[in-house]
């Protein structure tokens, strides 16, 4: 079984150039998935310095680990939205939706962009009666806002429906064909990208933001933070506005036909799409959890498979691990980070709809950016007011990074550890050891430099995780993923 994913195998490595060691840019954005360069890509600005930088090649990210779903039909999201805001809320976070959808389609068609597009029909649906009353506010809602939509008894899979709701214009894509297509377009464009380059601080300077990065520093007019997480937590507080949320994502050769997307309804939601190059694929989402749940990956991963094995008669082919940033009051957190900062932009809490929010991002930043009115701005905006729902979800999240951080913490070993990973302490630090199968030790410290969570070992991947904000680290202590930017390596604490 394959753990690297489906998309990361077609795609070549774009070549770029190094870094200078110290850069003045107009606009600086720190993050290559979807969110970052379809801001590189929509900024249009003449005469101005545009600078991307990535931590590791562009697109490596979650990007690389979506099911990549263009999907305005998200889950059951339009009542609850209406109930936490209200109606026009709604209305207008469906139309954004709908919007970078076309977008996506706008830029394949000018630019004749081959990344397997296809239009599908989307269903959401449940096998469980007490999910009904739910879906029939969705539809009351769909009424409200004359969506086209057709209420179905079944899906066109042999899966048992108690109630579904499709709605069409919808697309599947290959996200990384896009991603790159768009990144040679930029530069083409003039404007330039440096991969293997890590953000690390950034410092306001009179009206400029200073970067440093572990290549240099960069001095720019405007930052835009398109990381996935923000790396720094004030100012913005993102780690007390969201949670984290898991899933694996397989990928199964089949040779059915089919020609649409799906999503449940109920919790643990249950995802899937079909995708078509030289092969058919069958790709599927399940086991979410929030971050602090569950541990035992592997555990996970092994009723996952049994799950698959049972409701569809597949063995997959390709395994990944993912995690995306839920906002507490589940709209995207895109814009100026605080009034006090309006050139410090973050595009995060996507949801699990990236493919759409990092779109809908690259839209409104870069209309910001150029002194443009875009009417989706308030909607998504991390100035946005407070409600009740943010209130009560600011303490759930809160709650939630608080059970991480103390159920990381106070459980050395963890039930799962098998006798190649252990906790320990050395001169009061804390110590993760990994034996590998050579016998070798890889000895680690067992806290996370962001937000100083304990981690926990992924027998999966073989690296270690933190629990709260999704930070990875490999055996020898080598940041992989953040909101960290730093190692956890032994050597005296020394920064990287
Ligand atoms: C199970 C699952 C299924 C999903 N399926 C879908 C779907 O079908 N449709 C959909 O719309 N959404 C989906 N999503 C969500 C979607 O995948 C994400 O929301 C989206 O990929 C996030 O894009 P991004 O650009 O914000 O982040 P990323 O793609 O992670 O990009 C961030 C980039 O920033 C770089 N970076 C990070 N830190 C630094 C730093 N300090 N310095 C420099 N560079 C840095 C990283 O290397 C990375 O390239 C799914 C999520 C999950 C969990």
């Amino acid at each position: 079984m394959k753990k690297e994913t489906l998309w990361q195998e077609a795609i070549e490595p774009l070549i770029t150039e190094d870094i200078p060691k110290h850069l003045e840019v107009d606009t600086l954005i720190i993050g290559g998935g979807i969110a970052g360069i379809s801001t590189l890509y929509e900024l249009k600005k003449k005469n101005e310095t545009i600078v991307l930088i990535d931590q590791d090649q562009i697109g490596m990210g979650s990007t690389a680990r979506t099911t990549g779903k263009l999907c305005y039909m998200q889950e059951l999201c339009y009542h609850k939205l209406e109930k936490i805001f209200n109606f026009d809320t709604a209305r207008l976070y469906l139309e954004a939706s709908i919007d970078a959808i076309k977008q996506v389609k706008h830029h394949i068609l000018t630019n004749q962009i081959s990344c397997d597009y296809e239009e599908v029909d989307a269903y959401v649906f449940t096998n469980d009666e007490t999910e009904i009353p739910e879906f029939e506010k969705e539809e009351a809602f769909y009424e409200k806002v004359n969506l086209s939509y057709q209420r179905e008894e079944q899906i066109p899979l042999d899966t048992p429906v108690k109630y579904a709701l499709k709605t069409s214009n919808q697309a599947v894509f290959h996200p990384l064909k896009y991603l790159s297509a768009l990144a040679k377009l930029s530069l083409e464009q003039g404007k330039k990208i440096y991969q293997n380059v890590r953000a690390q601080t950034i410092t306001k300077i009179g009206e400029h933001y200073q970067v440093t990065t572990d290549k240099g520093t960069i001095l720019a007019k405007r930052v835009i933070v398109c990381t996935h997480y923000p790396f720094f937590i004030h100012p913005g507080f993102i780690p007390f506005r969201t949670h984290i949320e898991n899933s694996f994502i397989t990928t199964t050769n089949t040779n059915e036909n089919y020609h649409f997307q799906a999503i449940t309804s109920n919790k643990p939601t249950d995802s899937f799409r079909f995708h078509y190059d030289d092969k058919n694929y069958f790709l599927y989402a399940g086991e979410s959890s929030k971050n602090s749940n569950h541990f035992d990956y592997e555990k996970r991963l092994e009723e996952l498979q049994q799950k698959l094995y049972l409701d569809f008669k597949v063995t997959p082919d390709y395994i990944w691990y993912t995690h995306d940033v839920m906002s507490n009051d589940s709209l995207p957190l895109i814009g100026p980070i605080n009034h006090k900062n309006p050139n410090l932009m973050i595009a995060t809490g996507f949801n699990k709809w990236g493919m759409t929010n990092g779109v809908l991002a690259g839209m409104i930043l870069s209309d910001l950016i150029e002194g443009k009115e875009n009417k989706y701005a308030k909607l998504v905006s991390p100035s946005r007011k407070i409600n009740m729902e943010k209130i009560k979800n600011f303490f759930i999240d809160g709650y939630t990074s608080t059970k991480s951080i103390i159920k990381a913490k106070f459980i050395k070993d963890q039930p799962f550890y098998q006798d190649n990973v252990k906790i320990t302490y050395e001169d009061g630090i804390r110590i993760g050891i990994y034996k590998d199968e050579q016998g070798n030790l890889h000895k680690v410290k067992n806290v996370c430099p962001h937000m100083k969570c304990n981690l926990i070992f992924n027998y999966i991947d073989n690296t270690w995780d933190c629990p709260c904000h999704g930070s990875k680290f490999d055996i020898d202590g080598n940041v992989l993923k953040g909101p960290s930017v730093y190692s956890i390596k032994l050597k005296k604490n020394k920064k990287e």
